[in-house]
């Protein structure tokens, strides 16, 4: 379950503190105009980045769809009108009276058809737009997630930043476009009739704005709250994510079915979701009552302002036309206003939700090059590394995993690293490889601080299998290929490293080389088994050409007969490089040129299996306490070490 989430400074919406005196007031409110502007220029820049051709039609029929109802409005008064100055006369040529009608009847469908057709192709734009967009900012998060430390994820809160961009990936940075051009083409088309009702009376359009005013303050403040309930339950959609992702991950679904999990996970679910909802159900629920309570006061200012405009086209003689005119007037500034409110508020409410997305695209990465010209390292020399008093907690911890440790490991050796589970091998290895820097010491490559070279020419000189090495949904070609995908693809390499891990049984496979892997995209694919796969990150591993060479307890999902082949080959192609073997089992800690035992964080032990065993300290405890499943083995060791030395002699 992801932890907890740390306790937050408390800060206005948009990440600008409240202000503590009055003078502070209008610096405030500047701040959060400008950082709302700002937010939207960086929404416009995306939306037009990703969709440019489609931001055009869409201020082009923003623009139509201003004018066009004021436009309907007069054709309309006309027609009526005209309609109405025929009543009751006797027509000499009625084809001649009528003409002037069919003309307007004309236009008049001819607007009608305009205003939908322009609605339909916006909706067929605006669809594009969104696909575009949210594939747009979809590769900008994973261009992210793939620039950041890996030490990022270790942090809950990047989790949320995470899942919040996930979740801004959809429609809401098109939405808010989208809202903002109807919010432009409503200022458009009620500012036209505002004109139209200006001719009736100066405070008829005043009117019918100031009543729209409770609407617009409870819009704005329910948005605030909608906006502060999700940011604080993040941690439950991210619960929620987790159990429903629990149940569909193809790696868990087998011991959750084994165990009848499954009913477990979706009542842990339910139950989440309806602590959720049930806040979530309250403010929408309070906000529909408010609304309806405050649309009362507006129907009884536009009834009262009906009532005048019947009365003055009574009184003033103004003609039918006339009242059709001015009480749709009045209809649509009230449509109008409301929906510039719900537009603005959501478009407010939207970009706070967009500073979120904004907030994970500014995760920066620390673990970088520290020069402008990056050191080189010379590829197939002899390299040596060094660790220097290195000390290390992962971030947001207090406990030190690795204390002031100090070694050093050369090309040509073969290094093993023991310790129990827990003592921080992996963690060792992580700082090696660079995936984490030390928080204390230093680790030098050649002499020379790590940090000097730059970060991904430094990851290419490892050729690595961790204990969870990938499983890519590919060809066996491709997973191979992927320990090297900067070099152009090579055949004979493919086949080489093939061999070298001893992944022959690609030559009986259906497709060969190209039979694709897991059922997960293809009917034809195949599942292999562990040990399958496990030479197959053996065979990708020595693809890659690598300076170093490291296996992270790859074996422990294997039998010792398995486990021997793969140490076997393992010492064989490392030859004259700097390999390291991180195991908890000692069986292949008998060939290493030298064995570091690592434990409470500390190196405890460092020298050959034999200098070790004389020392009869951790090592010699370690390995006696293993001597009773490896005392039939010691033999097949034995019998091991010299196959291998009679190999790469
Ligand atoms: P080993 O490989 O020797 O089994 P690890 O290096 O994986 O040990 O872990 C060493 C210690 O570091 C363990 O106590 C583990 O709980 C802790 N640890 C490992 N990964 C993380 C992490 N990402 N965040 C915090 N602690 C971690």
């Amino acid at each position: 379950m992801p932890p907890l989430m740390p306790p937050r400074r408390p800060t206005w919406s948009d990440g600008i503190e409240k202000p503590k005196r009055l003078r502070d007031v209008p610096r405030f409110v500047y701040l959060r105009i400008k950082g709302f502007f700002s937010r939207l220029g960086t929404i416009a820049s995306i939306v037009w980045r990703s969709a440019p051709i489609c931001l055009c039609f869409m201020l082009f029929f923003c623009l139509a769809e201003g004018f066009l109802p004021v436009i309907g409005a007069y054709i309309s008064r006309d027609l009526l009108n005209a309609i109405a100055g025929m009543l009751g006369k006797e027509l000499a040529a009625p084809m001649d009276a009528l003409r002037p009608i069919l003309f307007l009847l004309i236009l008049q469908m001819l607007h009608s058809f305009f205003s939908k057709a322009i609605g339909r192709v916006n909706s067929v734009v605006i669809a594009l737009a969104g696909e575009k967009v949210s594939n747009h900012i979809r590769i900008m998060i994973i261009e992210k997630a793939k620039e950041v430390d890996i030490s990022s994820f270790d942090r809950p809160e990047f989790y949320e930043k995470l899942e919040n961009a996930n979740r801004e990936a959809g429609m809401r940075p098109v939405g808010i476009i989208q809202a903002i051009l109807r919010v432009a083409s409503t200022v458009i088309s009620a500012v036209s009739f505002i004109a139209v009702l200006f001719a009736l009376s100066p405070f008829a359009p005043l009117v019918v704005i100031v009543a729209a005013i409770p609407s617009a303050i409870l819009s704005y403040y329910y948005r605030q709250r909608n906006f502060h309930y999700i940011r604080r339950h993040s941690k439950e959609r991210r619960e929620m994510s987790y159990y429903s992702g629990l149940m569909v991950n193809k790696d868990q679904v087998k011991e959750i079915k084994l165990l009848g999990l499954g009913d477990t996970f979706v009542a842990k679910y339910k139950t989440v979701f309806g602590k959720y909802f049930a806040g979530l159900r309250h403010l929408i629920v309070k906000e529909g009552v408010s609304q309806i309570l405050v649309s009362l006061l507006s129907t009884l200012v536009h009834g009262a302002l009906f009532a005048y405009v019947a009365y003055h086209v009574v009184y003033h003689s103004a003609q039918i036309g006339d009242y059709s005119l001015y009480s749709g007037a009045l209809t649509s500034i009230g449509g109008y206003v409301t929906t510039l409110v719900t537009s603005t508020a959501a478009i407010y409410e939207g970009t706070l939700f967009i500073d979120n997305m904004i907030a994970f695209m500014k995760e920066e990465p620390h673990v970088v090059c520290t020069l402008q010209e990056p050191a080189q390292a010379e590829r197939g020399a002899v390299h040596t590394i060094e660790f220097q008093n290195v000390s290390f907690a992962y971030p947001g911890s207090d406990r030190t995993v690795l204390k002031d440790l100090s070694f050093k490991l050369s090309s040509g050796e073969r290094t093993v690293l023991v310790g129990l589970n827990g003592a921080g091998k992996t963690t060792l290895v992580k700082l090696l490889t660079r995936l984490y820097d030390p928080t204390e010491g230093v680790i030098l490559l050649d002499g020379r601080d790590v940090r000097e070279y730059d970060v991904e020419e430094y990851h290419r000189m490892f050729g690595i299998i961790f204990q969870d090495f990938g499983k890519y949904a590919e060809t066996v070609e491709e997973n191979i290929r992927y320990g090297d995908v900067h070099t152009e693809k090579s055949d004979a390499r493919i086949d080489k490293a093939i061999e070298d891990g001893d992944a022959t049984f690609v030559e009986t496979l259906p497709g060969g080389k190209q039979t694709p892997l897991t059922r997960m995209f293809y009917e034809d694919g195949l599942e292999l088994s562990g040990g399958m796969w496990q030479k197959l990150s053996l065979a990708r591993a020595f693809y890659r050409e690598a300076e170093f060479l490291i296996l992270d307890e790859p074996t422990a999902a294997l039998d010792p007969l398995a486990e021997e082949e793969v140490f076997r080959r393992f010492y064989k192609l490392s030859e004259g490089k700097l390999a390291l073997f991180v195991s908890h089992r000692l069986s292949g800690a008998t060939l290493a040129d030298r064995i570091l035992v690592v434990g409470e964080g500390r190196v405890l032990e460092n020298g050959t299996h034999l200098e070790l065993m004389e020392r009869k300290g951790h090592y010699y405890r370690l390995f006696s306490t293993q001597a009773i499943r490896y005392a039939e083995g010691m033999d097949g060791v034995r019998g091991f070490s010299e196959t291998v030395e009679s190999e790469t002699v």
